[in-house]
């Protein structure tokens, strides 16, 4: 995946976040909001032996409480949100017209792959922005609101599976202004799955041996659909779960059964059926490919017209973001395929499996954003791209010279 563009600089990066993030904690002179992505939760319970039903949810939480974050939300409830959003632009294309395929947006190593060597499809991209920068803006708006401060009072720092995320938090559109008008990031500190274990080791803190905690409210509760967000397919499978329901479908594809899109093939295909709101029914033809070369490769099969397609998961890392960059290391041959299994035990088991069924999302709507594609949310939630493809040539020209 992203690991090797990234490591030669890596290993500096990666102490300079954890020193500040660790300044953060022991200062304590902001509010201190931590979020996690779902990926976390699945490879802190393999470094930790946990059996392999096991939900380490609750120890993880339990351990950031430690830490000393004030509020941990989770990155799982915006993944809900995205369902509502990415989903909800599906539907209005497949009405109203608009390009196709839609592609995903949520993997940042893909959304710099379109930027700098296919920008002629950023229109295909999702307008909606990753779950990472979903939750940040929420949590500097919506969050801050309720406490009654301001978005220079709280400092976010966001714990991914990947090194990719640290660049999207940098970007220049991703601010909320603070009373002194001056802009700031919706995320201060982006730490992997590696630097939140170092953050451990070095302040002692073992969430194997704590007893479980809860996510805080209003931002975190989350359906086992949005956790499926870390895992390859997982994407299409909760939007496909929302989307059968919304344009009221007959006979949705009961819960677990759109099973062509698991597992770890690098290209996979799906028939999902739709309803436009005139009632009719329609088959989306869906996609889900990760690994950087797969990519590549179907990208190849649109552009010569061998393949044609609708709706199309993407995702740089072979197997999701489980396998991410930021992940610990592991000799185990087999952790990839172990840790996509606990993403599915976890949905298994869960009560709420459905985005839109999240009492939290329905508040969030109804209290604030209004609707999905609302105003607020395309200010707040929706963002643009760019084409960096001259920039890569120049910089190229450069280098020859
Ligand atoms: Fe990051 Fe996940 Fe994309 Fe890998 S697949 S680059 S971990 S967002």
């Amino acid at each position: 995946g992203q690991c090797s563009q990234v490591c030669p600089v890596g290993a500096i990066t990666e102490r300079n976040e954890v020193i500040e993030v660790l300044r953060q904690l022991d200062s304590k002179r902001k509010i201190l909001v931590c979020s996690t992505a779902p990926a976390i939760r699945v490879a802190l319970a393999e470094e930790f032996n946990a059996d392999p039903d096991f939900n380490f949810t609750g120890k993880m939480v339990a351990g950031l409480r430690k830490l000393g974050f004030d509020y941990i939300f989770d990155t799982n409830f915006s993944a809900d949100l995205t369902i509502m959003e990415e989903g909800t632009e599906l539907i209005n294309r497949l009405n109203n017209g608009g390009k196709f395929p839609m592609f995903t947006s949520c993997c940042p190593g893909w959304i710099n792959m379109v930027e700098k060597s296919y920008p002629e499809l950023r229109e295909n991209l999702s307008t909606c922005k990753s779950p990472q920068q979903m939750i940040g803006a929420v949590i500097k708006s919506y969050f801050a609101k309720k406490l009654g401060v301001s978005t220079e009072d709280i400092i976010h720092v966001s714990v991914m599976p990947c090194t990719a995320k640290k660049g999207e938090a940098k970007r220049p559109e991703f601010v909320q202004k603070g009373k002194d008008g001056k802009n700031y990031p919706d995320i201060d500190y982006v730490l992997t799955t590696r630097e939140l274990l170092t953050l451990m080791k070095l302040k002692k803190v073992n969430p194997a041996e704590l007893a479980d905690d809860k996510f805080d409210s209003p931002l975190g509760i989350s359906s086992s659909a949005g956790n499926l967000f870390g895992v390859t397919g997982g994407v299409m499978e909760a939007a496909v779960r929302t989307a059968q329901i919304i344009t009221g479908v007959e006979n949705p594809i009961p819960l677990g059964e759109l099973k062509a899109v698991r597992g770890l093939e690098g290209i996979k295909a799906a028939t999902v059926p739709l309803k436009t709101k005139e009632g009719k029914d329609i088959n989306v033809r869906a996609a889900v490919v990760s690994g950087g070369a797969n990519i590549q490769k179907f990208l190849e099969k649109i552009k010569n017209k061998e393949v044609e397609f609708d709706f199309v998961e993407m995702m740089m890392c072979p197997g999701g973001c489980i396998n991410g960059g930021g992940q610990p290391k592991s000799a185990d041959p087999k952790i990839v395929t172990k840790k996509m299994q606990r993403m599915y035990t976890m949905d298994e088991q869960a009560t709420l499996r459905l985005s839109h069924e999240n009492e939290e999302i329905k508040q969030i709507y109804k209290e604030f954003l209004i609707e999905p594609n609302g105003h607020l949310s395309h200010e707040l939630l929706h963002t643009h791209y760019n084409d960096r493809s001259k920039a890569i040539q120049d910089m190229s020209l450069h280098e020859k010279k």
